[in-house]
């Protein structure tokens, strides 16, 4: 817990508006974001970064690589951003359906 937590809240608070989860609930999503963000370098990717590399990154993921290790940027932004997430579930399926 350190300087990470104001931008945690900051998602938290993107992640719920005006309906945040129960108290007992919070700590746990709070703790998970900080999880999160500890795994990456002090830069957030913006959904158009992501979207340039999001086609290599499903291609490591298919090919069983760690991608938290190779590209941990954008590991982070599957976390937090659930569009890019269903953009990448949707190339893993069409990568894992016609293999290169
Ligand atoms: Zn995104």
């Amino acid at each position: 817990m350190s300087t990470n937590n104001n931008r945690v809240w900051g998602f938290f608070q993107k992640l719920f508006g005006q309906n945040p989860p129960p108290e007992n609930k919070k700590e746990k999503i709070v703790k998970g974001l900080v999880k999160a963000l500890d795994l990456t370098e002090e830069r957030e990717l913006a959904c158009e970064e992501v979207f340039e590399v999001i086609d290599q990154y499903a291609e490591l993921v298919s090919r069983g690589e760690q991608p938290d290790k190779v590209m941990p940027l954008v590991q982070h932004h599957m976390v937090i951003c659930g569009h890019c997430r269903e953009e990448f579930e949707m190339l893993l399926e069409v990568i894992q359906v016609n293999p290169a």
